[in-house]
């Protein structure tokens, strides 16, 4: 949904890295060679950017954030 802001595994910061893995890549870049150029060595880090799927900007479109909130603090 969201990348996670560190590696399950290993505890490596890669969330600053997202935004830039995934612009490139959809311009056509080799996800392995982008990885290389951030920095991203390791395979359990690597495998969080390519299993990652965004959809966080989907799931919005159908939360209603308002009536959650009344259904949760209801009597
Ligand atoms: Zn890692």
């Amino acid at each position: 949904m969201i990348i996670p802001v560190r590696c399950f595994t290993c505890g490596s910061l890669i969330g600053d890295k997202w935004y830039e893995y995934a612009r490139r890549v959809s311009n056509g870049e080799d996800p392995g060679k982008v990885l290389d150029d951030l920095g991203v060595k390791r395979y359990c880090c690597r495998r969080m950017f390519l299993s990652h799927t965004e959809i966080i900007d989907k799931i919005l479109l159908y939360t209603r954030v308002g009536e959650v909130e009344e259904e949760e603090f209801a009597p």
